[in-house]
């Protein structure tokens, strides 16, 4: 984990849980808070984000002269333009099209806050952070610095932003001190592989102050790589959603078919292949299950009896067919 200390630089800081908020690309944020919109701004200065306030009325708001519409549930949302004329019957809902006046009846205004993340200020956000530390820094790829601190360097990556997929994996974090900066918050720690050791922070976490990028360098400097014990190479982080999902069991449909074709190394159900033949190690988990599958319906086993093998003596099965470590 980042470390992360509460203090907060003051007066120049936003809050983390604005800033996490304002991160998310294209976030739309409706009736902004005032604290909201004045974060908003910083960060825009900062040049982090670009944003954009709009303005509306609701077609049935209860507050408004105009109360009950035809339809008093009409969710339409009547955005206010410059130079549209409202007394030529230019406002209309979008959902129900009756003619709206806003001005006249003074409808109720409510504001929409859009927010986009602009790629080069984070980079060029983060790079002044690095220059900070006033020594040698080097982008050696797309959105990865390396920053000359400690004896071996530390190596910084914007995670949603870094192209090449070598510094996204386990064996690089593993033997290079790495620390991943992730802007966009959410999901933040599903998309990482859950190990202590990965030195991840969010960039809400540094705009806010919440994380002193600094400090976490240091240490990672003074700390070097982990002990490399696994020789898997893995994403430590996935700009999808996260790799392993996990869905409740549902109940099967009775007497339900499926063909499932077999080959060396390709598996096709219903003639869709669910394991292509690059997929190595998918092909070897899929034959684990089979083969048991099989075995119990050599022996008879009703399928509400056939028993569940567990992620533990999966992996075991797997580590003795195959002779790599898992
Ligand atoms: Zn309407």
């Amino acid at each position: 984990m980042a470390s992360r200390s509460c203090r907060r630089k003051s007066g120049s800081s936003v809050d983390r849980e604005e800033a996490a908020r304002l991160l998310r690309d294209g976030a739309v944020t409706r009736d902004p808070s005032p604290a909201l919109l004045k974060a908003a701004k910083r960060l825009e200065k900062v040049g982090l984000v670009e944003t954009r306030v709009r303005e509306y009325v609701l077609c049935a708001e209860p507050r408004d002269a105009d109360f009950p519409p035809r339809n008093r549930h009409c969710r339409g949302r009547i955005y206010l333009k410059d130079g549209l004329d409202e007394s030529g019957y230019e406002y209309r809902c979008p959902e129900c099209e009756r003619p709206v006046f806003p001005e006249r009846l003074r409808k109720r205004r409510h504001q929409e806050l859009h927010t986009k993340v602009s790629r080069q200020g984070v980079e060029s956000y983060i790079s002044s952070q690095l220059t900070r530390l006033k020594v040698g820094i080097k982008e050696i790829s797309e959105a990865v610095y390396r920053v000359d601190l400690g004896d071996m360097g530390v190596v910084v990556c914007i995670a949603d932003y870094c192209a090449e997929e070598k510094f996204l994996t386990r064996d690089w974090a593993a033997t290079h001190p790495t620390c991943y900066i992730v802007v966009n918050p959410k999901g933040f720690e599903e998309r990482f592989l859950e190990e202590e050791w990965l030195r991840r922070v969010s960039l809400a976490d540094v705009v806010s102050g919440a994380a002193d990028l600094e400090k976490v360098l240091r240490e990672l400097a003074a700390s070097g790589p982990p002990p490399a014990g696994k020789n898997v190479s893995v994403p430590v982080y996935t700009k999808g959603p996260a790799p392993v999902v996990i869905e409740p069991l549902r109940p099967s449909v009775k007497d339900r078919r499926f063909v499932v074709e077999v080959g060396p190394n390709v598996v096709l159900v219903e003639g869709e292949v669910v394991v292509a033949p690059q997929a190595g190690p998918r092909y070897e988990i899929f034959r684990i299950l089979w083969d048991r599958f099989l075995d119990d319906l050599k022996e008879a086993i009703p399928p509400e009896q056939h028993e569940l093998i567990n992620i533990r003596d999966l992996i075991k099965e797997l580590e003795s067919r195959t002779g790599k470590f898992v």
